[in-house]
């Protein structure tokens, strides 16, 4: 068995029909690292995480999760070897309640026979993941009360209850979209803060699309920028700001950001 850890991604491309969505794309991801892939509409963000999730069969280039390629795996398995993603709309159960949401994506619990699974299912894991993502106190709330931004949590919540199998991989695209710029900010400290294992928890690789700088200041450790499926530029977020070919092709010559460091 190797001993490499994280995602690779090697040659990476898929087409739909004559859409060349990604193209040759390869970049790698270690845990505890909290990576930014932006772009615009259209870049290919997406697709290179349906890609790496299980959800496409890549057109060529290999996905490599801890040194194995991962081939044809599917969705279901991927995430049962750590691989766990979030959708660009929030996505949550609303007949139940915020810990029985987290509940029915622990292990053991069965989509077949939820309710029987839910009164069996300790309350004391689901609450942990509730305390990391700052929503012990809604425990018991129905996931319909929840305002958008509490919501765009518990997912992160779900997401991490299927992550059982060592450090794993947090795929959130457009973690922050729809959310108002106050509730931007902190979402993506907490973000950051998964990524780098806070409190204790287990570090994890997270990759996320934006397709706005500012969620990447102050969070993102690497910004990879994709532009019609390739990377045009790869660095921090400072680098990738000033540079001429992101500036004329994407963010525009006349862009600046004031804050430059722990802004988002
Ligand atoms: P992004 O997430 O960066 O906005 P996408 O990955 O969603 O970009 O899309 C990249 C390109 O691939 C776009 O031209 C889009 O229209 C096309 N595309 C994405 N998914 C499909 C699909 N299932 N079938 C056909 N074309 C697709
Ligand atoms: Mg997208």
């Amino acid at each position: 068995m190797s001993e490499a850890q994280g995602l690779e991604l090697l040659h990476l491309a898929k087409h739909f029909g004559g859409v060349q969505a990604v193209r040759d794309v390869s970049f790698g991801v270690q845990p505890g690292e909290c990576v930014a892939l932006i772009g615009p509409n259209g870049a290919g963000k997406s697709t290179t995480f349906a890609c790496i999730a299980g959800q496409h069969a890549p057109s060529a280039g290999q996905v490599l999760w801890r040194g194995q390629a991962l081939g044809d795996m599917s969705a279901a398995r991927r995430l049962q070897c750590g691989i766990a993603r979030t959708f660009q709309v929030a996505q949550t159960f609303e007949a139940l309640t915020v810990l029985q949401n987290v509940q029915l994506l622990l292990p053991g619990a069965s989509p077949l026979n939820p309710l029987r699974v839910l009164d069996r299912q300790a309350r004391q894991p689901a609450l942990e993941l509730l305390a990391r993502v700052g929503l012990q106190e809604q425990a018991d709330l129905g996931a319909l009360q929840l305002p958008y931004g509490a919501k765009k949590r518990l997912e992160l919540a779900m997401a991490l209850a299927g992550l059982t199998s060592g450090p794993g991989l947090l795929l959130l695209d457009e973690p922050a979209a729809g959310l108002a710029a106050s509730e931007r900010g902190a979402l993506m400290q907490l973000v950051r803060a998964l990524a780098q294992g806070a409190a204790g928890a287990e570090r994890l690789s997270v990759l996320y699309t934006e397709h706005n700088m500012d969620a990447v200041f102050g969070v993102a450790d690497r910004v990879l920028v994709l532009m019609e499926g390739r990377i045009a530029a790869s660095g921090t977020a400072q680098e990738v700001a000033v540079n001429p070919l992101v500036l004329s092709r994407y963010l525009g010559q006349g862009f600046h950001h004031a804050g430059g460091n722990g802004n988002a």
